[in-house]
């Protein structure tokens, strides 16, 4: 049998050596077991540092970039963080261990993907992570203002309502292009405009 959990350890090593030296996001990515999240066909990949299909035509995202954006989002406890793009809901889960899964809200296009996210994160104890199905261009105005938001599927530019439920002085993070993306975050200014810095060239699903 799989020891998932030496596995795990192993691939927060692996990361921690290469480009992660963000103390708090290796203990969440060392805490959520990935395993349970991807399709069970998968699960023996689970740790491997790559991306795997997650059914609808959608893939998690490997576990670097999951790690690089949420320390590049430098949350904290108690933020509350809008996702777009639940996808398995894995990237949810490490962000519910960095803020609190009852600050965590997400919407997904893919009704089956939403309910099958929705059904994992409370069998693994993150069941106070709010999902959502629907165009994550509208954003989930009822819990706004959000501290932090972030795309995990590639826009040509960050959707407006997104931008507009994030508060003053807060963060946002998204693939940014189309056959080329970078991953851009942005801080929103007082007057709604953004203050922007490129962090590297990425492949994310497009946005629907
Ligand atoms: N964070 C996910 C990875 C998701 S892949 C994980 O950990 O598994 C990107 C996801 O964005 C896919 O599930 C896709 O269905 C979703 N998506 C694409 N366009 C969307 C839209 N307009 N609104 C909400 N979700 C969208």
């Amino acid at each position: 049998m799989t020891d998932w959990a030496r596995a795990r350890t192993e691939l927060v090593e692996r990361l921690g050596e290469q480009r992660i030296d963000d103390e708090s996001v290796l203990n969440a990515m060392a805490a959520v077991p990935r395993h349970r999240f991807v399709p069970e066909g998968s699960s023996e990949r689970a740790y491997a540092d790559c991306p795997l299909p997650i059914g609808s035509g959608q893939t998690i995202s490997a576990p670097h970039m999951v790690a690089i954006m949420a320390a590049l989002l430098d949350l904290q406890e108690g933020d509350r963080v809008l996702e777009i793009g639940t996808g398995c809901g894995y990237h949810a889960a490490v962000t519910a261990e960095l803020v609190g899964a009852g600050n965590v809200y997400s919407v997904e296009y893919h009704e089956e993907l939403a309910e099958q996210a929705r059904e994992t994160l409370a069998e693994t104890g993150y069941g106070d992570v709010s999902v959502r199905a629907g165009d994550g261009k509208q954003g989930w105005g009822e819990h706004a203002p959000y501290d932090r938001a972030y795309l995990t599927c590639a826009a040509s530019e960050f959707p407006p309502t997104v931008v507009e439920q994030v508060r003053p002085g807060g963060l946002v993070l998204a693939p940014i292009g189309g056959a080329s993306q970078q991953l851009v975050r942005a801080r929103r200014r007082a007057d709604g405009s953004l203050d922007r810095g490129r962090h590297g060239r990425v492949r994310f699903v497009p946005l629907q």
